[in-house]
């Protein structure tokens, strides 16, 4: 059989478009600022983006990449390992071992190699790796490459440390990486980090946590890791620059020597080229701010607060994260889809998220520092509508 005809027999985008409930692949005309962007021609709150400290429009963060353009170009040029290595890529990896508290750091073009990298090349013949149920897909893809090296992948319930426990006791004594995400992408929820580092270190197994979403905002800007008082004991962190850092790209933190070997060994970041001077400056001069910024608490985190309350008043079941993300839940895809768009046409943009990202079908929305009071209470009006009004008319009339 023809190799495309699957691609051909693909019908499910087209069916949502035709039912005019398409969610993906919006395309922005600009951001006016971290809390907005313009959505074919109208301006709507963005409250479906990574951007929590909103550095993607800050001067200091422009001015940066601005100045990297001039002096190096738009391109590393080739792989870290030849040619492609600046000072630009060890001078942010000497701060970022710094602020987060590690001996060394390494830069990835992505989060997602950076977990890829990390994992596959940590985990091989003999070696186990325990995921959380709920771990994000790049903690999984690096888990399925590293199973063709002859590794072993196991799941425990999502932020379950006694359900690891359970199974690392009966586990024989075996080389083990248990991953997690230090907050769950969709859900928001804060991973139980003090009793999984407790567990770990009981059954000598080797914790890292994928900070993506806890870096810049949670702990003084450090993290999860931090936020649950535990410097010095998780082993593994990594994160994304496409979050807080405003940027592209990510990093692992570990001791000097995992370091080093991950600089020679780790297949994404050799057979890849150099993040780019211009995105290695933004993370850079965000990483900057958000440390000079760690004394006072951020903005996003108290809108996040404020919006999870007034929409569980509105009898919105919105979970318990304690992060800037908050899911709304949905009884089924319609509704989830509709709510979206309806949204949308009101002037508030948030992501629909379906299983497998997610149990259920949930919108997730996002905090940011530049989300004001008075454009949550607009986004807060419009959930009120949505609830007693335009979503029960547009289920009867659909
Ligand atoms: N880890 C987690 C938990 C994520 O949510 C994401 C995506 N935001 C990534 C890794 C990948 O990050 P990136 O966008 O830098 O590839």
């Amino acid at each position: 059989m023809d190799l495309l005809e699957k691609c051909r027999a693909y019908v499910q985008a087209d069916e949502a478009r035709d039912a005019g409930r398409y969610p993906y692949y919006p395309a922005f005309q600009g951001p006016a600022d971290g809390g907005k962007a313009i959505l074919e021609g109208v301006e709507v709150c963005m409250l479906g983006s990574n951007n929590y400290r909103a550095l993607n429009v800050s001067p200091q963060v422009i001015g940066a990449v601005q100045d990297a353009i001039a002096l190096y170009g738009t391109s590393a040029t080739g792989s870290r390992l030849l040619s492609g290595n600046l000072d630009l890529h060890e001078e942010l990896e000497a701060d970022l071992a710094d602020f987060f508290g590690y001996e060394a750091a390494l830069v990835f073009a992505t989060g997602y190699m950076t977990n890829l990298g990390v994992v596959s090349a940590l985990v091989g013949r003999g070696d186990v790796v325990y995921l959380d149920d709920k771990a994000h897909a790049s903690l999984i893809d690096g888990s399925q490459l590293a199973t063709a090296s002859g590794a072993v992948v196991r799941w425990f319930g999502h932020n379950n440390p006694d359900d690891l426990a359970r199974q690392l006791a009966a586990t024989p004594t075996q080389s083990v990486l248990v991953a997690t995400d230090g907050v769950s992408t969709v859900e928001g929820e804060l991973a139980p980090v003090a009793e999984l580092v407790a567990v770990c270190e009981e059954y000598g197994a080797t914790l890292l946590v994928d900070d993506a979403h806890g870096v810049g905002v949670l702990g003084r800007g450090r993290g999860v890791i931090e936020q649950a008082g535990m410097q010095g004991r998780v082993p593994l962190m990594t994160l994304s620059f496409s979050t807080s850092l405003a940027s592209q790209g990510g990093a692992v933190l570990a001791d000097a020597k995992t370091i080093d070997f991950l600089r020679h060994t780790s297949r994404p970041q050799i057979y890849s080229a150099g993040l780019s001077p211009a995105d290695t400056a933004a993370a850079h001069a965000a990483l900057r701010e958000i440390r000079r910024r760690a004394g006072s608490e951020p903005d996003a985190l108290a809108a996040a607060e404020h919006l999870r309350r007034a929409l569980d008043a509105l009898g919105y079941d919105v979970g318990g994260s304690s992060s800037p993300v908050i899911p709304v839940r949905f009884p089924d895809q319609i509704a989830m889809l509709s709510a979206q768009s309806i949204l949308i046409d009101h002037g508030v943009y948030t992501n629909a998220v379906l299983p497998p990202a997610c149990e259920g079908y949930q919108l997730r929305i996002a905090c940011t520092d530049a989300h004001t009071p008075y454009a949550l209470e607009g986004v807060i009006g419009v959930f009120a509508s949505l609830r007693e009004d335009l979503l029960p008319r547009y289920r009867q009339a659909a």
